[in-house]
């Protein structure tokens, strides 16, 4: 699955934000139950109104939404590359995640201490990515000595490495994240297995007060004005609406988001932006038994897709027949989409699309 990891400055409602969501009322309905794997993992349902549409319309039985883990990983502090606060243990961590989600604060609030002494996110954001830049240096350069023999010897592998490294190790010695090198297709791969800090994509959380929930304020501005300009995504969030929000039954929050002028609650925001973030998209699978979603990466072939199911859907794969999700509904269903022809027979180099109703055929 896709994880998700929670940073940022202590006292920025980083805490307050993972409380609630893996409390809230909606992730604790049957269908999108977030359950917490240790103090600070919790895994989540995607909320799909899609999934349940296809469901009513199969009589599935049950519904399984796909999951996303999200990680809050406390101890950032100025120094944290240099082994201070949980330092390395922190960077560990983040090392581990798909992506970063930064939480800032974007409220003012006099009671709550600020690290800095005031409120200024593109301060802060700048101050945590100086703190993974230099953790990437450190670890560039120990990895750098680590190859030099290798490197003599002539390996292939170690070459590639080392000339990624280098590129790497360049940019962010001009004080730039390494996301901002372009990489050639045939080196994304090695590329990714650097698993250097600064090229995971950052969706920033902006923390704001509650009468701001809405529309952000001058604060959350400046941080999408960051964001844009970075090429990372934002989202605006209220971690204290967001507690409220957790204490209350489904149908009252419903009730209490329509009274702030919030379309949804900030869980679904924040899991819909990582997945933009990811380009990630969804597929189904629709029977009686259940209707399930699954996760894949934009551009997936039909067998790789399979292969998120069970590694012998993919090895095994023949064929899929495929449903497009506005089919299978104004069809009613698979009987009917069958009847208007709508259900294809798509090989091996079929390209998922989002929502679409998949059945693998494979040998075993
Ligand atoms: P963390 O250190 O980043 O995990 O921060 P916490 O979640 O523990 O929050 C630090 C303090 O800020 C707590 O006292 C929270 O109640 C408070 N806090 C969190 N979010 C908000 C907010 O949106 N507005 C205000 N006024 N206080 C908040």
């Amino acid at each position: 699955g896709f994880k998700m990891g929670i940073v940022g400055l202590p006292n920025v409602g980083k805490s307050t934000l993972f409380n609630a969501l893996t409390k809230t009322a909606a992730a604790q309905a049957a269908n999108f139950p977030f359950c917490t794997i240790e103090p600070n993992v919790g895994d989540v349902g995607v909320p799909d109104a899609r999934l349940d549409k296809l469901a009513a319309i199969a009589a599935s039985k049950q519904i399984i939404p796909t999951r996303m883990t999200f990680v809050d990983i406390a101890g950032l502090v100025k120094g944290a590359s240099k082994g201070e606060g949980l330092g390395n243990q922190f960077l560990a961590n983040i090392r581990e995640t798909d992506a970063i989600a930064h939480v800032l604060r974007c409220f003012e609030d006099g009671d709550v201490t600020h690290v800095d002494g005031r409120v200024d996110p593109v301060a802060d954001a700048e101050t945590i990515e100086t703190e993974l830049m230099l953790a990437d240096i450190e670890s560039i350069e120990k990895r750098l000595q680590g190859l030099v023999r290798k490197v003599r010897g002539g390996d292939k592998e170690a070459l590639l490495q080392e000339r990624l490294l280098k590129e790497a190790l360049a940019v962010l010695e001009e004080g730039k994240p390494a996301r901002v090198v372009e990489v050639d297709d045939e080196d994304a791969k090695a590329w990714k297995m650097l698993q250097l800090l600064t090229t995971k994509p950052i969706l920033y959380v902006c923390n704001v007060g509650e009468a701001e929930a809405a529309e952000g304020n001058a604060f959350s501005t400046q941080v999408a004005e960051m964001a844009a300009a970075q090429g990372n995504s934002h989202v605006i969030i209220s971690a204290q609406i967001e507690e409220e929000i957790s204490q209350l039954e489904a149908d009252e929050a419903e009730m209490f988001l329509t009274e702030m002028g919030l379309e949804e609650a900030g869980l679904d925001r924040l899991i819909r932006a990582g997945y933009e973030l990811l380009h990630l998209e969804t597929y189904f699978t629709v029977g009686p038994k259940e209707a399930r979603a699954w996760t894949i990466k934009q551009g997936t072939l039909a067998p790789q897709a399979a292969g998120v199911i069970h590694g012998d859907f993919e090895k095994g794969f023949i064929r899929a027949e495929t449903i497009a999700y506005d089919d299978y509904i104004t069809c009613n269903g698979e009987q009917g989409a069958k009847e208007a022809g709508k259900m294809r027979a798509e090989g091996k180099s079929y390209l998922v699309k989002d929502g679409d109703v998949m059945h693998f055929l494979f040998n075993t």
